[in-house]
């Protein structure tokens, strides 16, 4: 894949990515490490057309999604990031439930849904339910976002930087519960962080890029302690 920004300053740099491939099996977690600006989060926003390549092919579960309807496919890709942009005047379970409200799942089903993501993310339904974002922690609002983006049950799940804001000690929890949630639900996840700690504890595999995006993948996340 390539992507090249369409601004003066972004052309005068040369493309963001260039001559990327990568795949990621189903179930795994791959990792995209590498220095600031070398194109891990293009990479990610490219996977459900956040960004638009600019040349090269996208394939999910075999199908080339290039050019299909970019709505479509973020429904079976989730994205969590640092801040995850919970909408502030809705409640954990509102939050939770737009997408599925969106794609017309009834009350009864939503509801049920709900209850399911928030114990799964460990917010006891109960407790959180009718919170809204101001009134929980940082760690509990990735928590949120997390639910929110598991909702519809998507294959796929892109993570960019996910706990960066959380502070170490969240942080640690938070992954040691992702993997478990990750195990739980199969999903295939491609996760960026500039945490090398993080990357071995989450990844299956890591991608190493560096700048231009040529790109070296790992077998194990082992290999970047030994390098
Ligand atoms: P990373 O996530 O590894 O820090 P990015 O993918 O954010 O890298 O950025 C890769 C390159 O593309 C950088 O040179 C960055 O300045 C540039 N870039 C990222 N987003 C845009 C954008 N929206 N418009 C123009 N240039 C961008
Ligand atoms: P809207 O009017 O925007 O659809 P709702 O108040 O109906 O907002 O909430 C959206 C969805 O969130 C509901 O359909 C329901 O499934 C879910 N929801 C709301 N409150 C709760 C709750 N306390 N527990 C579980 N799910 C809830």
């Amino acid at each position: 894949m390539r992507k090249e920004y369409d601004s003066a300053r972004a052309a005068a740099r040369g493309a963001a990515v260039d001559d990327l491939s990568l795949d990621v099996r189903p179930g795994e977690v791959l990792v995209l490490v590498g220095p600031s600006g070398c194109g891990k989060s293009t990479t990610l926003r490219m996977a459900n057309r956040l960004v638009e390549p600019t040349s090269g092919r996208i394939l999910l579960e075999g199908e080339d999604v290039t050019h299909v309807d970019a709505v479509a496919l973020r429904r079976r890709v989730g994205y969590v990031i640092q801040h995850v942009g919970l909408f502030p005047h809705r409640t954990v379970a509102q939050n939770v439930a737009t997408v599925p409200r969106l794609v017309g799942w009834d009350r009864k089903r939503t509801a049920s849904r709900v209850d399911e993501l928030l114990a799964l993310v460990g917010l006891e339904p109960a407790r959180y339910a009718r919170r809204y974002p101001h009134e929980l922690s940082g760690g509990e609002r990735q928590r949120v976002g997390v639910a929110r983006a598991l909702a519809t049950d998507p294959p796929v799940l892109l993570m960019d930087e996910p706990f960066g804001a959380v502070d170490p000690v969240g942080r640690r929890r938070l992954q040691a519960e992702f993997a478990r949630i990750q195990r739980e639900v199969g999903t295939t996840v491609m996760l960026v962080t500039h945490d090398i700690d993080e990357a071995v504890r989450m990844a299956d595999r890591v991608a190493v890029l560096s700048r231009g995006a040529h790109i070296e993948q790992l077998a194990s996340p082992l290999d970047i302690v030994a390098r």
